[in-house]
């Protein structure tokens, strides 16, 4: 059984923390840290209810960074969120400064786990834990597209009427506006999507994707509840050692950045990311969303 420690209890944290305690899922012990130490109290207080009625004993309590000694994952979600109008990136600067002060006490512990990052701007928040914990790479995930590929597979499957679990279908790239569909390597089935799907229902599908976060953040200020389940997916395919493929945040060593790639997952963090073969025009959106990345990561004022 496993141990995970949240840095940051606001609504993703908790959204991830909630579905972790509701679900099954192989934890033995969860440790909320937060910059406000008493709301970090009231949530493991309150946490502590909902897990009764789960059949699995977990350990729920606030702590502090020496929790993070033996833990098997720390997964970050402080930090600022977007406000109406703006974009992931802009947070970038005033997110590093919360990054700097927790990975520094990080640094301080015993802590050999895995790293999984869920604040925005995501790709570039993964590369400065990075950057800053001097971990091997495949310790260091971020949430990547996962919950964009979710939210893909669910509006194909909306408009075909199938089961989204019959269709293997990736949004790639950077977590952000960049982020793109290879629709090449979409199948549903056993075919293409593209047998079903003509040019206008797959531009709507990709706007719908990308623009998804910007109107729930319109409409009540923040998003939570994919990206919660969404963590706990994550988390399960590592714990479980499952060898499951996720479009998580992976580094790249030809450009020196994390990106949501299909990714192979197991106790160890990434075991490997997949090749995927796109044609021209996917191949200039993808190096779009890396100078995306790129451009972000210049304007880190470390
Ligand atoms: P929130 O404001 O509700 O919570 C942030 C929490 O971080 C607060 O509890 C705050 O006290 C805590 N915090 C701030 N500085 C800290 C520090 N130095 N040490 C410890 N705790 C600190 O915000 P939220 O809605 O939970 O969003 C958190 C982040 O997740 C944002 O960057 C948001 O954009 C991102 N997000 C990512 C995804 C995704 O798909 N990856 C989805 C939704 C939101």
């Amino acid at each position: 059984m496993s141990k995970i420690v949240i840095v940051g209890c606001g609504n993703v944290g908790m959204s991830y923390a909630y579905s972790l305690v509701v679900t099954k899922c192989k934890i033995s012990e969860l440790v909320l840290i937060d910059i406000n130490k008493v709301k970090a109290e009231g949530e493991a207080l309150d946490l502590l209810h909902a897990s009764t009625y789960n059949s699995n004993r977990i350990s729920i309590k606030a702590g502090d960074y020496s929790d993070c000694d033996d833990a098997d994952i720390i997964c970050i979600c402080a930090g600022r969120n977007q406000e109406i109008g703006e974009t992931r990136r802009d947070l970038i600067n005033k997110n590093y400064e919360v990054f700097k002060s927790i990975i520094t006490e990080i640094n301080k512990t015993k802590f050999n786990g895995i790293y999984l990052i869920a604040t925005n701007p995501l790709d570039v928040m993964t590369y400065i834990t990075y950057k800053l914990s001097n971990f091997p790479a495949h310790k260091v995930i971020g949430s990547g597209t996962v919950l964009d590929s979710a939210r893909l597979r669910g509006l194909i499957g909306a408009e075909l009427e199938v089961n989204p679990q019959n269709i293997h279908a990736y949004v790639i790239g950077e977590h952000g506006d960049s982020e793109f569909i290879p629709w090449s390597n979409a199948i549903i089935g056993l075919n293409k999507a593209k047998l079903y799907l003509d040019d206008d229902q797959c531009s709507r599908i990709l706007y719908n994707v990308r623009t998804s976060a910007y109107d729930i953040i319109n409409k009540k200020g923040n998003t939570c509840y994919g990206i919660g389940v969404c963590l706990t997916d994550i988390t399960n395919a590592i714990l479980g050692d499952s060898n499951k493929i996720m479009t998580v945040s992976a580094y790249n060593k030809e450009h020196d950045i994390f990106f949501g790639m299909p990714t192979i997952l197991n106790k160890d963090g990434v075991k490997k990311t997949l090749f995927l073969e796109l044609n021209q025009q996917e191949k200039d959106f993808l190096s779009q969303s890396i100078e995306c990345i790129k451009n972000t990561i210049s304007q880190i004022k470390w």
